[in-house]
């Protein structure tokens, strides 16, 4: 059995709370590695350090710290499979989607390297006679971020990369449920020049988050997971006076107008609502066709598609489709949704409940589910499943299919197929919903836009990555200065304008 162990000042440090958590492999069910839950002391000690660390790395000319990025990039792409095959195991995911996962981390990587035009700030020439004014972007200090189970190394290198471009000293807090990855990610930093001490790894529960968000060295919280405790670690952080962004849960739209190409639709809600056995945050998880013509036609060309998917481990290679889901509970969790959606009313038009892979049974395999004729009161349209279950919504029309989406109390993302461009524009125009695709099914944007949810999904006003992370990992200062003839020529007493 291997016992992980904390990153802690450049080097691997076994826990010592005496807590541990199962690390699962989902495909065969066996726990494989228990991981050390931190104590507060622990983490208290590792913000400490980190602290020590900070002040060269942010005086370190912004120029340097990139390179240890590029080099880091290099790391990355040459250690893409090691990477993708851990992720697969604790995760769950195909290796082509684990590498993928790798793959939209690095690229946040790739646009932080631009870092010293990102931190540049504004200057005002002559402001006043004899007088300049600039503003300057800062490091603020010790950060944090704390990341969810789906994308153990998309989500922590997205906070990880900007935050040490900035200059910051970082703590990542991964999910305990896949926590190796993460701690390659930090063994590849140090070989690409990171200084020790500026990313530590501590692995831990809640616990470990509390200590985080009382601990008063720590300036900033990102975090990403389910919305109720996004919306705890927001109140809390911010009530100890950090700045705190949360990115929360999801129940992501498609809406299917009448005019859509349906072999596309169906081919990219297959992809979109199947992909990663649903465990995506920008998985679509409800298809909203458009009037019963459409609905009924849609649902036929889902079917066979659903039918044909292949579920199993990721060690089978591109024979799979979609793996197993993340845990034991989670598969329950599933099961006892699909079955109030069943209880509910809802019409189960593809039952994966039997499913069962031979010389897999204790992994947490579950078969794919199309309901059709979700209505908004049931628990499968209001709740987030984040399994492989597609509801379908029959909307009469568009503005019915709009208000849907729109009264939801996630904002995560949307989609809408369409062959009408004027439909399109004020789908994109009147929805609240954070990103939003265009016959795209997963409009994740790529790293140097921002990424984040209206509503439920998104606590705090900044987004990740893209230009938004550097306001986020920064504070501005602005100096307004005069040289160098105004003190010779006497103090003064009122207060000064500008003339
Ligand atoms: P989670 O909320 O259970 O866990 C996320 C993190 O919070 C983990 O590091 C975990 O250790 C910690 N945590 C869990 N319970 C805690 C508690 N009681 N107190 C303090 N910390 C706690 O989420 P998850 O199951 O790992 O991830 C799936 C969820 O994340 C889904 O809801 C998904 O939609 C969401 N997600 C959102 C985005 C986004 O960008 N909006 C991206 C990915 C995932």
């Amino acid at each position: 059995m291997t016992e992980l162990t904390h990153w802690i000042d450049g080097k691997h440090v076994k826990g010592t709370s005496g807590r541990f958590a199962d690390v699962f492999n989902p495909a065969t069910g066996e726990v494989q590695a228990k991981v050390p839950l931190a104590s507060k002391a622990e983490l208290d000690a590792a913000v400490e350090s980190a602290a020590r660390a900070q002040p060269a790395w942010a005086a370190t000319n912004p120029q340097r710290r990139a390179r240890v990025l590029m080099k880091f990039v290099d790391l990355l792409n040459r250690d893409m499979d090691k990477l993708a095959e851990a992720l697969s195991r604790e995760h769950g995911k195909t290796l082509p989607d684990a590498a993928g996962d790798v793959q939209r981390g690095l690229e946040v990587v790739e646009f932080c390297i631009g870092a010293p035009h990102l931190l540049k700030g504004e200057y005002t020439d002559s402001a006043g006679p004899g007088i300049d004014m600039y503003s300057m972007r800062q490091a603020l200090g010790v950060v944090a971020g704390i990341t969810p189970f789906n994308f153990p190394a998309m989500i922590p290198l997205w906070k990880m990369a900007p935050a040490l471009a900035c200059g910051n000293a970082f703590i990542l807090k991964p999910s305990e449920r896949d926590p190796s990855v993460p701690l390659m990610l930090a063994e590849l930093m140090q070989e690409a020049g990171l200084p020790d001490g500026v990313l530590q790894v501590i692995n831990g529960d809640k616990e470990s988050v509390d200590a985080i968000l009382d601990n008063e060295t720590v300036q900033a919280v990102g975090f990403v997971g389910s919305t109720p405790i996004a919306q705890y670690i927001y109140s809390r952080g911010t009530a100890n006076g950090k700045r705190v962004q949360c990115f929360g849960g999801a129940k992501n739209h498609m809406i299917i107008m009448p005019d859509a190409d349906l072999e596309q639709a169906a081919d990219a809600l297959v992809g979109a609502g199947y992909g990663a056995a649903g465990e995506r945050c920008m998985a679509i998880s409800v298809a909203v066709p458009v009037g019963d013509e459409t609905a009924d036609r849609l649902i036929e060309k889902l079917v066979p598609r659903i039918e044909a998917l292949k579920v199993g481990p990721y060690t089978a290679g591109k024979d799979v489709d979609y793996g197993p889901v993340v845990t034991a509970a989670a598969k329950q969790n599933i099961a006892r949704l699909v079955q109030t959606g069943i209880d509910q009313g809802a019409e189960l038009v593809v039952d994966g409940r039997d499913f069962n892979l031979q010389g897999y049974e204790d992994g947490f395999f579950v078969g794919p589910h199309l309901f059709d004729r979700v209505t908004k009161d049931m628990d499968i349209y209001t709740q987030e499943i984040f399994g492989p279950v597609l509801s379908t919504v029959r909307a009469k029309d568009y503005e019915e299919a709009l208000s849907l989406a729109m009264d939801h109390e996630y904002g995560n993302g949307t989609a809408i197929y369409t062959r009408d461009g004027d439909t399109a524009r004020d789908f994109a125009n009147r929805i609240n919903i954070g990103m939003v695709g265009i016959n795209v099914p997963i409009p994740v944007p790529l790293a140097y836009h921002t990424f984040g949810g209206w509503k439920k999904s998104a606590f705090g006003d900044l987004n990740q990555h893209g230009p938004d992370a550097f306001k986020f990992y920064t504070r501005t200062k602005t100096v307004t200065a005069r040289w160098p003839s105004g003190i010779r020529q006497g103090g003064e007493f009122s207060i000064p304008v500008m003339e």
